[in-house]
């Protein structure tokens, strides 16, 4: 029987990099038919819609999906879609696991975390209003219910994949309350239900960015909110080779929505030299989740052989190479 997917191809790089994954994972055999929807700018000025009603339909039908990057405009302009779905499916855990990859050069080796980011508020609850013209007031929400819902959800992954630490970044010495709540509620979880199963501590973020630069490996899991997570998830990207080598995935109840860490990346969109690994990466924790778990062990045995093969010729600029997209494809292919 066929998995039924939603594609949500999305802005910029999106098209170039979802196209490549999907390839890549249709090679492997497994059957998957993918439900191509719109949202984002492009599908804006096509149809006159950023997130249309039939695309949100699909994916409460279908409730998983592989998703591109949205673009989102700076300073004015539309509300950020990538948020929009979160919080309209619940999706309120992002994973980003970040590791060092054969192959790609970087400062570190060794680096072994996951990012775990509250995604359904703190700022990004978006509620900001001009008091009078010159002075503006942005909203940090925090809720016991959403804070205590993602310290569970970090402590239950931390236990399943075999962490032994849980690391909370937050500014409580500042923020008393909302980030006090946040540090109060994941200290909670952990004196209740998983002591003796997995360490938990807590750091300043200032102090938590500094030492993460300084020396990664020393981090296991990280629990943030949302914020918090949205800086750090990139920070992260760059200890091991930059966005194009960090996937990710938004998990609620019964929804997930699986995506890279990256944006739209208009600097390059259209160039056909974006790293489609992100995507990819991400692609195989979606098949793994639905139980594929052969296509998305061989996707990565294929894909590790060519970074690991340090030939400049198939991989990406960004990475260190000289090849485009269409030639890390190729060269993962004929690896699987
Ligand atoms: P957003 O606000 O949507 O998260 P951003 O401002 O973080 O976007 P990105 O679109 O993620 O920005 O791009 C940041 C930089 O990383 C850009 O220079 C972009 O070209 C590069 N980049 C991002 N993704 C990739 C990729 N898959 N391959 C190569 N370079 C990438």
């Amino acid at each position: 029987m066929s998995h039924q997917i939603c594609l949500l191809p999305g802005d910029g790089i999106g098209p170039e990099v979802t196209r490549a994954s999907t390839k890549i994972i249709d090679a492997t055999g497994v059957k998957i038919d993918w439900i191509e929807l719109d949202a984002g700018g492009d599908c804006a000025q096509r149809t006159g819609e950023l997130l249309p009603q039939s695309t949100l339909d699909a994916i409460e039908k279908y409730r998983i999906a592989l998703k591109g990057p949205i673009a989102t405009p700076v300073g004015k302009g539309f509300r950020s879609i990538n948020v929009s779905l979160r919080k309209h499916f619940g999706l309120y855990a992002a994973v980003r696991p970040v590791y060092s990859l054969k192959g790609v050069q970087t400062r570190y080796e060794d680096v072994d975390l996951v990012v775990i980011r509250e995604n359904t508020e703190g700022l990004y609850s978006g509620i900001e209003h001009e008091v009078v013209p010159g002075v503006v007031e942005s909203l940090k929400v925090a809720t016991e219910k959403a804070c205590t819902r993602i310290a569970e959800f970090a402590f239950d992954y931390a236990v399943k994949n075999g962490r032994k630490k849980v690391t909370a970044f937050h500014k409580a010495n500042i923020l008393k309350m909302s980030d006090g709540l946040f540090v109060d509620c994941a200290r909670k979880v952990h004196e209740k239900s998983y002591q003796g199963k997995v360490e938990f501590d807590d750091l300043i973020i200032d102090n938590a960015c500094m030492q993460m630069v300084k020396d990664p490996t020393q981090f296991d899991v990280l629990l943030l909110e949302n914020l918090y997570g949205d800086v750090v998830s990139d920070l992260c990207a760059g200890l091991v080779g930059g966005l194009g080598v960090v996937s990710g995935a938004n998990f609620g109840p019964d929804c997930a929505i699986f995506e890279a860490v990256h944006g739209s990346a208009p600097d390059i969109a259209g160039k056909g030299v974006a790293n489609p690994l992100a995507c990819l990466m991400s692609g195989v924790s979606m098949l793994e989740y639905i139980g594929e778990k052969e296509s998305a062990t061989k996707i990565t045995k294929a894909f590790l052989k060519v970074l690991e093969s340090g030939e400049p010729a198939h991989v990406t600029r960004d990475i260190g190479g000289t090849a485009n997209t269409e030639q890390f494809v190729s060269a993962i292919l004929s690896n699987l």
